[in-house]
C-alpha cells in the first residue's frame, strides 16, 4: 500500500478550535489525551483524511512550545504506512533525521513516528500505522 494522508494536525490553544470547522459541517468524532505528546487531541473526518486539533496539556508540551514560538496553526502532516519499522529503517539509512527512531504510541492505538522538520523542508512529518486488534 502506498502512504496515504491520515490527518493534518493543527496547534491549537483549546479545541474550541473545532467550531470553525463545525461550522463548515464537519463533526468531531473522536477526541482522546495523547501522553506521548501532552496533548488532547480531537479529530474531524474530511473523506479519507481527518484534521487533528492539538491543545497542549501542560506547559511542557511540545505544542505548547510550539505555540509559543509560532503562534496556532499547521503542525504536521501524517501518513498511514504499513510496516512503519522498514519506512524509518530506510529513511535513516538514506540520511533524513527522524525525531522518533523507533515508533511510540498514538492516538487511536496506532504508532507513530516523527521525522525532523528537517527532513521534510519545513514539514514536520508523521508516520502511522494502524494497529488491527
Ligand atoms: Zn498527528
Amino acid at each position: 500500500m502506498k502512504p496515504r494522508l491520515d490527518h493534518i494536525g493543527i496547534a491549537v490553544r483549546s479545541l474550541d478550535a473545532a467550531k470553525i470547522y463545525e461550522s463548515l459541517g464537519l463533526t468531531v468524532e473522536h477526541t482522546e489525551v495523547v501522553e506521548t505528546q501532552r496533548v488532547r487531541t480531537a479529530f474531524l473526518s474530511v473523506g479519507d483524511s481527518n484534521l487533528e486539533l492539538l491543545e497542549p496539556v501542560d506547559a511542557a508540551s511540545p505544542i505548547a512550545k510550539f505555540i509559543e514560538k509560532r503562534g496556532e496553526g499547521i503542525h504536521h502532516l501524517c501518513f498511514r504506512v504499513d510496516d512503519i519499522e522498514s519506512h524509518l529503517a530506510r529513511l535513516k539509512a538514506e540520511g533524513y533525521r527522524l525525531i522518533n527512531e523507533s515508533p511510540v504510541p498514538g492516538a487511536h492505538g496506532c504508532r507513530v513516528a516523527f521525522l525532523h522538520p528537517a527532513a521534510g523542508n519545513g514539514v514536520l512529518i508523521e508516520l502511522s500505522e494502524k494497529i488491527e486488534s
